[in-house]
Order: structure tokens, then C-alpha cells, then sequence
């Protein structure tokens, strides 16, 4: 924290005597979170969580429809980092959780109208097992003796740095060749950040892979040698083993937000209400003008917690910080479509056997992604049913936006039955729309970040906490809710 911040924060705490007044503003998983911790850590701390929403949990939502339970967002969340499991035995909810089932582990990708297997032991872009990188289907002979070049490709260095920022798409390209990009690794990535990966941050999204470049010369030296330490026995195990790292709740990762709920002060709680300015006091502390249905009203706090989307984080502090408020703007956010589908085993000629595949870009289909999510946890579809979700849209393709509800489940079930011989009506059908809910992490990113918490460190009493800051994923989330509540509570 700056001297000049911590100053203003200890002459404006000498004159606040009584118990801090915090407002959360927004009520996913981030503002959740960090009101949570900051109950823990400030029992005596008045705090108000504001939400737009007639619920809490933002894009985190489960719900159970004609005997199938279907996550409208995540669905399992990585054991590690370990925010996510540390705060679910904090909430008493860690023996309740389940693991991935064990038939089909593993993932698909499309290649040629099939669904061929991800090599084993390949991990985001790292063969950590030979033999299978030689047997896949999904790279021609060519495009193999590429990738096993990568041990010869020399470290790119910048102005005397050992790493610079670039794309995942030129960093793939230069160490492993076109074709691993293209087949492998870039519909992998977009199946997680459903991103451009010409785009995308190789620091932001994948700094451990390249660190390992700048430290050990190529991928594969560093594979080498985290085989002999051990490190990579996970990884090298079986593309199923790498999935007990993985946990679920049984009714849904709205579990997760209910938990977080019922750990928090009675009647913080304040939905369908619309925080849309924000200014500072004429005494100390922070105003905010909020619209509910019946009224609009102004309340005072001494400190704000801005755990909304960027687009709107950044408006509510373009008169306080505009310079961190243009800067979050920069950072973009793309639109996803999940068609849920519920069908009987007997509808789907060839099934998949795997927890889901992916879609290069260079299939020219209209999917992204397909999750079997009756196959990846016990309890999401009746016995002889199969729940199926599968994404639509993304940075690529987001004209595809655009189509009814309709017809972007005709789409998906044309898709489907030449990917895995889908026939007849399903006997569920949802189409979810996620507006700009995936922060896109550019090349750039960690400077845009540097410079966003730079310029807000110089405004005592207002913190942001988003997921377009450091980590999409539900544990980076939890981690950055739990250093901003650490943050506040030391100043008090
Ligand atoms: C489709 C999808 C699938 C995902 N799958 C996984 C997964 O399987 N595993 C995983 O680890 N992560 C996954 N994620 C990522 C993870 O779920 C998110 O990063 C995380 O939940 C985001 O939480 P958040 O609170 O930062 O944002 P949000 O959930 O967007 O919450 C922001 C809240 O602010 C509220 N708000 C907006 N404006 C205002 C205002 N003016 N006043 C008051 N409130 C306002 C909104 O209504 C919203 O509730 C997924 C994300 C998506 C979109």
C-alpha cells in the first residue's frame, strides 16, 4: 500500500470510532466471498451486500428440471489452488463434495468429424508421455516432428528479459508448430476461456508453462526434469487421474453460493438493488446512490468493495480513478450460449465415453464444446438419461449470439448427431446466455492489471475484486476475495 494511502487511511480511522460500515457491491462469487471473509476477519463490521439481481451467485446457478440437474455456469472447481477447498471445509461443506465418476475420464477432441482421444499425459500444451504423442491421430507425421523439435527451439529474449508478453497463438506457433496450435492446444484453451488465442496472454493465462521456457530452455527440458523430481506424476499418471483434482457439489455449484449465504450476517442481503453511482463524502467515506423497484436512495460506508463486472466497475469510478476506469474498460468479455440437453442413452448411436470433446476452429462447426455432465458427476440425469451441455459462441463465433433459442438448439442437435449419432426429441431442452461473462485476458494483461491496482491504491476506500483481474477459475476468485478482505481488515 502507498504511504500517501496509508496515511489518509489512519487520519480517517482515527475519527471513525465505531465498527466500519462496508458495502459489497455485487453479489456473485466474488462479492460473496470477500464479504464472507471480511465478516470472518471483522465480526463487528456492519456489511451490506447490494445486487443488481433478483439472486445471488451471478453467473453461478443450478437448478433441478424434470429430474435432471443442470449448472447453468461451473460446474467442479480445481483443488488446486486451494482457495476453493480451504474455504469449503471452512463452511462445513467439504465432506459433502463429490469427485468426477471414474468410467470416461478423459477428453476428446474433433478431428476430421471424429472424436479422437487427447494423448495421454498431455497437459494444456505439455506431452509429459512420449508414446502417446506418437501414436495420436490428431497430428500428421509433419506436424509430430514439429512438436518434437521444440527441444531445439531457441528461448525467445527481449531487450534483456527473459520473458515478454505474448499471444498463446505465437508462443504455440513458435515453440511447437501450426498444427499443435491448431488441432491441439487452441481448441483446448477456447474450451476454457472460450477465447481468440491470437489474443490471449501467455503470461496471464499460462505463466508457469512460460516460466518453464525462460528457465529450462524449452518444454520439453522442463518436463524432463520435473519427471525425475516427481513433479509431474499427476500429470503423467493418466489423463483420468488428473480429474480426482476436481470436486462438485451433488445439488449443483449453487451449493456453494447457498453455503456462503448462510455464513453470513442475517439480512445483509439486499437483491434486486442497483448501485449506479458512486462518490465520496463530504465527511469521510464513500456515498452510493442505489435504485431498488420501490425507490432510489443514497447510503453511506467507509468502504467499497466494487465486485461487479468491469464494464460496470468501470463506470461507477470513472469521476474517482480515470485512469483505472479506462484501463478496465480495455478489458474485454465475450458471450457464450449453453444448450442443455436431456436425452434418453438409447438416443445417442455413438456415444462418446469421455467427460467431453472439444472443437478446433478448423472443423468449421458451430460448436465450441460439449460437456457429458451426467457422465462427469453422479446425480445429473436419471439412469438411463444423459445431461449434455454444450457452448456455443465465444470470441470466435459471436454472430452465432445472435439466434433464437430455437435455433440454437436445432443448431446444436444437427451437430450432434453427426458428432455422436444424437436422433429424435430430447426431453429437456434449456438455452442459457452468459452476456459478456468470460474477462478476456489479452496480451498485456498483467500490465493493464498493474496499472488498474496502481491508480486504486491512490483512492483510500475502494477495492475492487473481479474475475478479470487475476483468474477466472472459482479458486483465483476465492483467493482474490480472501487478500482484498485481508487488506481492509488490516486498516482497521
Ligand atoms: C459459462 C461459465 C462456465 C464456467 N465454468 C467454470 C467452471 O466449471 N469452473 C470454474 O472454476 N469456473 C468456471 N467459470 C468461472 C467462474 O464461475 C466465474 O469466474 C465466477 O463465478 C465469477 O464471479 P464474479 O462474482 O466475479 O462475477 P459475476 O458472477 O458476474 O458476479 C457479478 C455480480 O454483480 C452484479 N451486478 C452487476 N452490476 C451491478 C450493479 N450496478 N449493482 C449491483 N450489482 C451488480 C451482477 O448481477 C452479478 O451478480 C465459469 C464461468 C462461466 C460464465
Amino acid at each position: 500500500m502507498s504511504q500517501q494511502r496509508s496515511e489518509k487511511i489512519n487520519n480517517r480511522n482515527a475519527s471513525v470510532a465505531s465498527p466500519p460500515r462496508i458495502c459489497v457491491v455485487g453479489g456473485g462469487l466474488s462479492g460473496l466471498a470477500t464479504a464472507y471473509r471480511l465478516h470472518r476477519l471483522l465480526p463487528e463490521a456492519s456489511i451490506s451486500i447490494f445486487e443488481a439481481a433478483p439472486r445471488v451467485g451471478g453467473v453461478i446457478h443450478s437448478e433441478r428440471s424434470k429430474d435432471y440437474l443442470v449448472d447453468h455456469g461451473a460446474d467442479m472447481f480445481a483443488t488446486n489452488p486451494p482457495a476453493a477447498i480451504l474455504l469449503c471445509k471452512e463452511l462445513g461443506v467439504v465432506d459433502e463434495l463429490i469427485e468426477p465418476l471414474i468410467e470416461g475420464r478423459g477428453a476428446k477432441i474433433v478431428n476430421g468429424g471424429l472424436l479422437e482421444a487427447l494423448p495421454e499425459g498431455f497437459v494444456l500444451m505439455r506431452a509429459t508421455q512420449l508414446w502417446p504423442m506418437i501414436r495420436t491421430p490428431l497430428l500428421s507425421i509433419r506436424g509430430k516432428l514439429r512438436f518434437f523439435m521444440e527441444r531445439w527451439i531457441p528461448v525467445k529474449r527481449n531487450q534483456g528479459q527473459d520473458t515478454q508478453d505474448e499471444s498463446i497463438g505465437d508462443f504455440v506457433r513458435r515453440r511447437m508448430g501450426h498444427e499443435m496450435l491448431d488441432r491441439i492446444v487452441a481448441p483446448l484453451t477456447a474450451g476454457i476461456y472460450t477465447a481468440d488465442i491470437d489474443r490471449l496472454s501467455m503470461l496471464a493465462t499460462m505463466g508457469p508453462i512460460a516460466k518453464m521456457e525462460a528457465t529450462h530452455g524449452s518444454l520439453a527440458k522442463a518436463t524432463s526434469e520435473r519427471r525425475k523430481s516427481g513433479e509431474d506424476s499427476v500429470e503423467r499418471n493418466s489423463a483420468g487421474a488428473r480429474y480426482s483434482q476436481f470436486r462438485a457439489f451433488p445439488e449443483g455449484m449453487r451449493q456453494l453460493i447457498e453455503s456462503l449465504v448462510t455464513n453470513l450476517p442475517l439480512h445483509c442481503i439486499h437483491t434486486e438493488t442497483r448501485v449506479t453511482s458512486l462518490t465520496r463524502s463530504s465527511t469521510s467515506g464513500w456515498n452510493l446512490n442505489v435504485t431498488t423497484q420501490k425507490m432510489e436512495r443514497c447510503e453511506s460506508f467507509d468502504e467499497v468493495v466494487l465486485a461487479t463486472p468491469p464494464r460496470v466497475t468501470s463506470d461507477l469510478i470513472k469521476n474517482i480513478s480515470p485512469e483505472a476506469a479506462n484501463t478496465l474498460a480495455d478489458i474485454e468479455a465475450s458471450s457464450v450460449a449453453i444448450v442443455v440437453l436431456g436425452v434418453k442413452q438409447a438416443q445417442v448411436a455413438r456415444p462418446a465415453n469421455c467427460f467431453g470433446f472439444v472443437v478446433p476452429l478448423s472443423e468449421n462447426r458451430k460448436i465450441l464444446a460439449c460437456s457429458f455432465a451426467s457422465q462427469k458427476f453422479s446425480g445429473r440425469a436419471p439412469a438411463d438419461r444423459i445431461l449434455i451441455r454444450v457452448f456455443v459462441g465465444g470470441a470466435m463465433q459471436p454472430e452465432l449470439l445472435q439466434k433464437s433459442d430455437l435455433e440454437l438448439s436445432e443448431l446444436v442437435r444437427e451437430e450432434l448427431a453427426e458428432l455422436i449419432g444424437l436422433t429424435g426429441e430430447p426431453e429437456l431442452t434449456k438455452v442459457v446466455r452468459w452476456h459478456e461473462a468470460m474477462p478476456q485476458y489479452h496480451v498485456g494483461h498483467l500490465d493493464r492489471v498493474k496499472k488498474i491496482e496502481g491508480e486504486l491504491a491512490k483512492v483510500d476506500g475502494v477495492t475492487v475484486v473481479s474475475n478479470s483481474l487475476h483468474g477466472v477459475g472459482i479458486s483465483p476468485v476465492i483467493s482474490q476475495a480472501d487478500n482484498a478482505a485481508k487488506e481492509i481488515a488490516a486498516r482497521y
